[in-house]
């Protein structure tokens, strides 16, 4: 990663929000990126995904939108970091593999479409956010979350790129699935997340575009501190 002149003391206070559709590469850049300047990572999806799991293993009706908003405003929601990776708490249990099974994948976009959820989740992500030195990711990070991040950044790639990374992602798991399906539920999650009426998926007017169809990890990532570096020899 190409951090040099990179002063990282004065990253104290920054908020770098990266928003873009489903497998995008926002969670490994957003964790990488996080880990080599010093910042906090905050994965909103990881939040949507817990209220899901907790609806699901709760047996609450995920039609009822009350019923899960007032779900979500009761449970407890955290990231620890363990030996150097990001994992997500749901009231004090680690979560972090059971909220990627494909159940709750399937079940999150219907849940992330309630407007009251959306509100409990936002108001936890500002507080996590507030003081800066942060890193979020997700849907409406650069819109709605934090509309005055220093830097604003909307990944995309083609959706058969974005499949084939999904699909490595849940052999990784030990899930087997073919690129057909990941394509569908792909689209069918962008879908849903764009057309929604709360906070839809759109790229914010200042959100610069990054196409990582023919990048790598490390090429995304610079192409983000390269942003840094001028926003603060700019200030
Ligand atoms: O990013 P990830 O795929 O883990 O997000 C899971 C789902 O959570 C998305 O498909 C979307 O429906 C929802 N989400 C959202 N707003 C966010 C982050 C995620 O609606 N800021």
């Amino acid at each position: 990663m190409n951090k040099q002149d990179l002063d990282t003391s004065q990253l104290g206070s920054i908020v770098i929000a990266i928003d873009g559709p489903a497998a995008s590469g926002k969670t490994t850049t957003a964790k990488n990126l996080a880990s080599a300047l010093g910042l906090t990572y905050i994965d909103t999806g990881a939040m949507y995904r817990s209220v899901t799991l907790h609806a699901l293993r709760r047996g609450i009706d995920v039609d009822d939108a009350d019923a899960v908003a007032d779900a979500a405003r009761q449970i407890d929601i955290a990231f620890k970091n363990i030996g150097g990776e990001n994992h997500t708490m749901l009231n004090g249990e680690d979560v972090s593999l059971d909220i990627r099974t494909p159940e709750v994948t399937r079940h999150v976009s219907k849940i992330a479409a309630y407007k009251d959820v959306r509100l409990a989740m936002v108001t936890h992500q500002i507080e996590l956010g507030g003081r800066g030195g942060v890193v979020a990711e997700g849907r409406d990070t650069t819109t709605v979350v934090f509309p005055d991040a220093d830097i604003k950044v909307f990944l995309t790639a083609t959706v058969e790129e974005r499949a084939k990374r999904r699909q490595m992602d849940m052999e990784a798991l030990g899930i087997e699935t073919s690129l057909q399906q990941q394509i569908e539920d792909i689209n069918r999650r962008d879908s849903a997340d764009s057309t929604r009426e709360h906070s839809p998926l759109r790229k914010a007017h200042d959100a610069v575009e990054i196409d990582t169809t023919n990048l790598s990890i490390d090429e995304q990532i610079d192409r983000i501190v390269d942003l840094v570096r001028d926003k603060l020899s700019n200030q």
